[in-house]
């Protein structure tokens, strides 16, 4: 199965661990974070990890 990047930098996607669809960057979010860009690599999308 492939991992779709449905989450985007600018979202709250509530809490939980993100992966940067880029580089596998593993990103923690709380409840009300915004995602940022990815501090490794700048990318926008990531998925759910
Ligand atoms: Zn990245």
């Amino acid at each position: 199965m492939s991992r779709v990047c449905q989450y985007k930098t600018g979202e709250r996607p509530g809490r939980g661990s993100y992966t940067c669809c880029n580089c596998g960057f593993c990103l923690k979010l709380g409840a009300d974070d915004k995602m940022p860009p990815c501090p490794n690599c700048n990318n926008t999308t990531f998925t759910k990890a």
